[in-house]
């Protein structure tokens, strides 16, 4: 049986969850979404996933027509209906319907949909191996133009950097700034440890604010282990002891090739292994129930 889809109000099943051709979303990539995990009939972290979807929005000046409460309970009632306790949710809030020109006045409500299905990870041998991934010439948006602080339905720019690490035949990007500094991943937030020190990008730089980045600078923190948000260059990367990727699918991977350079001794690093376990247990009971 197919999926049962929120769609403005409603659950219907996914082939009758269209939306029109004339959405803001489809024709502009106007909107915003999140992407949140359950884990045994619990939503991880679901209050920071809806603050930031809210913070998306405001930032675009879209206003969600639902209360950040009623918002909640469509995720948790998504996974209900569709029978499922661990969970890959995706909330999206277009600008809704308008007509072809830009003019978001034009759009008369936006578009809500909630989808929550079973989760395709990463292989489990690459948390054992590590990843290779590559810097790519594509830079991360600037913050003045469209700010990567928002999670916006225009992921092109993510896209077009995924593109060019799959045509190095590698798994990831890293995308820099404009001033060459490194940003983050396509999809996924970027750590490394050098000398007992973790160090992750500032977010001011222009990336995405990460749940799951909170969590592990929170776990790191939590084992007396100092934690910096900082300027780091691939110099910071290349002469690190360990390096790992963060994100709500990925969890918490490890990267042991940068731009085809050895990271480390080449393989996961005692910081990521004990930080991943601490938030395979942080999982388990700091959520919302479904
Ligand atoms: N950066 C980008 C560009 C992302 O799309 C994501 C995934 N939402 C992340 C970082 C990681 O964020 P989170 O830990 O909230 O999934």
């Amino acid at each position: 049986m197919g999926l049962l889809i929120y769609l403005n109000g409603e659950f219907v099943p996914e082939e009758e969850a269209k939306v029109s051709v004339f959405d803001h979303g489809y024709l502009y990539g106007d909107g915003v979404f999140e992407g949140i995990r359950a884990y045994n009939g619990l939503v991880f972290r679901l209050k920071q996933h809806i603050d930031r979807l809210y913070d998306s929005a405001k930032a675009i000046n879209l206003e969600i027509p639902y209360t950040r409460d009623k918002m909640s309970q469509v995720v948790c009632e998504t996974c209900r209906r569709n029978n499922l306790r661990d969970a890959y949710i995706r909330l999206v809030v277009s600008r809704g319907k308008g007509d072809l020109g830009l003019d978001p006045r034009k759009c008369e409500a936006p578009t809500v949909v909630c989808m929550a299905s079973s989760i395709t990870l990463y292989p489990q041998e690459l948390y054992k191996t590590g990843l290779d991934v590559i810097t790519v010439p594509t830079r991360r948006n600037i913050a003045e133009g469209v700010n990567p602080r928002i999670k916006s339905l225009n992921y092109l720019n993510n896209i077009m950097a995924k593109m060019e690490a799959a045509i190095a035949g590698v798994e990831e990007a890293i995308l820099l700034t404009q001033e060459g500094y490194v940003a983050e991943c396509t999809g996924d937030n970027i750590f490394m440890a050098r000398d007992g020190v973790v160090k992750t990008p500032a977010t001011h730089l222009g990336m995405l604010q990460g749940v799951t980045r909170d969590a592990v600078i929170e776990l790191a923190r939590k084992r007396g282990i100092r934690v910096e948000e900082t300027v780091l260059t691939r110099y910071d990367f290349f002469t690190a002891d360990e390096c790992w990727l963060t994100g709500t699918a990925a969890e918490l991977i490890p990267v042991v090739k940068i731009d085809n350079r050895v990271i480390g001794d080449g393989r996961p690093g005692p910081i990521f292994a004990a930080l991943l376990e601490d938030y395979r247990e942080l999982v388990k009971d700091d959520g919302a129930e479904i």
